[in-house]
This record gives structure tokens, sequence and C-alpha cells, in this order.
């Protein structure tokens, strides 16, 4: 058995007494690409944050690789190797789609090696390859604030990749996305999931159907139902969260 990339053991989150996590278990393996979902306030954003280290717990541990990380400053565990992308795009728009992915790279190493060592040809080849992974070799020189809500999040999701994070956290990555542009976005998380384990939230069934391999429902800070899709979709207390709300639809932040 290998040891699970995350791990979030018996956490409870409390903001002013209101839990927004109540003894949460979840765990990861290396590699896998899991989808949570639950209705909006169900405390999913929460679980990223906890796992950042934006948010801490008042009980229970982190534990990122097997190593405790709940003491930790946010900084200190994106440098272990945990990467983030939030819903709203984040791309400089006055930037070419490689000008962003270089700024986000040279943040990784540092100022001071940015100030006095130059790119070198392989990170140059890196950068190129990520354009590649994200879709957007033939918009390389296009500034960002020219590209389309979609192009704008895959460059978001390369500026997190090209930081090398071994686990990267997606919120909502499709939300106001075509359906064309949502099914190019399944294929570059399935894409990236072989190399990094990721961790997305997402309320867009369809999305869903088309890219979950393991699914976790959260409700109320709690874990309603894990498992595979074909489990999730028959289960009775999920089919009545979803459909007694109004169905697919609703809003979720
Ligand atoms: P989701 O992402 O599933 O929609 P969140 O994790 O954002 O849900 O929120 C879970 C619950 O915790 C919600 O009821 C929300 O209002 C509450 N909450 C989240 N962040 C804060 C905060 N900083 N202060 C107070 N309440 C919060
Ligand atoms: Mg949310």
């Amino acid at each position: 058995m290998h040891e699970p990339i995350v791990r979030v053991e018996n956490v409870t989150v409390s903001f002013d007494g209101f839990k927004a996590l109540q003894g949460m278990n979840f765990s990861m393996d290396p590699g896998e690409l899991r989808v949570v979902i639950g209705p909006n306030g169900a405390g999913k954003t929460t679980l990223l944050d906890v796992i950042t280290g934006k948010v801490k717990p008042v009980e229970g541990r982190v534990l990122f690789k097997g190593s405790e990380i709940n003491g930790l400053r946010v900084n200190q565990i994106a440098n272990l190797g945990v990467g983030r992308k939030f819903q709203t795009p984040g791309v400089y728009t006055n930037f070419t789609a490689f000008e962003n992915l270089e700024l986000s790279y040279q943040t990784k190493r540092g100022v001071f090696s940015t100030l006095f060592n130059p790119l070198s040809s392989s990170d140059v080849e890196q950068i190129y390859a990520i354009l590649e992974v994200i879709g957007l070799a033939h918009k390389t020189h296009q500034k960002a604030g020219l590209l389309s809500h979609g192009e704008k999040q895959w460059l978001e999701i390369g500026m997190v990749i090209v930081q090398d994070p071994d686990l990267l956290l997606i919120d909502e990555p499709v939300a106001g996305m075509t359906e064309g542009e949502r099914e190019k976005t399944v294929r570059l998380l399935q894409s990236i999931a072989t190399d990094q384990s990721i961790l997305v939230i997402e309320h867009d069934m369809s999305f869903v159907r088309e890219i979950a391999k393991k699914v976790t429902v959260l409700h109320e800070g709690m874990i309603l139902c894990e498992g595979p899709m074909e489990k999730i979709q028959s289960d009775s207390r999920v089919i009545e969260l979803y459909l007694g709300r109004g169905g697919e639809g609703h809003a979720s932040h």
C-alpha cells in the first residue's frame, strides 16, 4: 500500500462556532484524479483551504506525503508541492501567455535566482511544453487579456503546473465555459493527472460524469458518499440532495 499524497484526519473547521468541516476524513493516492462535489456551503472550498493552510482546523491533522503540515504557513505548504488554482482567473492581462508562465516559474525559483540567473534553454523548453499541454502553443505570444475565458483558465492551470506541484487543487475549473471548452478541460486534467495528483471541485455534473474516476460527495461539512460515479449516481442520499433541491443547476461558490 502506498502512502496517500494527502490525508485529512478527523478535521473540524469552525467559523465562530459554525462547523464548516466536521470530523472530516479524506485521503488521496498519488497520481489520483479526484472530484469533490456537493451543494453550496457543503465545505468544498474549506477543504482546499485546510489543505493549503489558509484555514487552520480546530481539531484533527492534515498530512502531506506523510508529514503533518497543520502548523505550517501557506507559502511553506506551497513550497512542499501543493499548488492551487483559484476560481477567478488571475492572469496578468498585459503579458503574453509565455510571459505569464515565465513569471509563475520564476516565482517558484525565488527572486534571488531570478535576478542572477536568466532562464536556461531547458527552462524555456519546459515552458513551451506546458503551452502544448494546455493547448495554447498557437497563442504563445498573445497577450493574456485577449484570450477567451476558457483559454485564461487553461493558462492559469499552466501557471500552477509550471511550478511542478505534486498535488494540484482546482476549484470549479469549468464554470462559465462552453461545452467545447469543458471537454478540452477534461482532457487537459486527465493528461496531467498521470504525473500529479489532482483534486478538482466542481458542481457541473456533466463535467463530473466525463472526468470522474472516484468522487467524494460533501454535505454539511461531512462526507456523504464516496466511490466511482456509478455508485454516486445510484446513492439515494445523493439523489435526494441534488434532485431534492432543483437539480444540478444550483450555483456553488
Ligand atoms: P462550498 O465551497 O462547498 O460552497 P465553503 O467551504 O465555501 O462551501 O463554505 C462552507 C460553509 O462555511 C458555508 O456555510 C460558508 O458560509 C462558511 N464559511 C466559509 N468560509 C467562511 C469564513 N471565512 N467565515 C465564516 N463562514 C465561512
Ligand atoms: Mg466553494
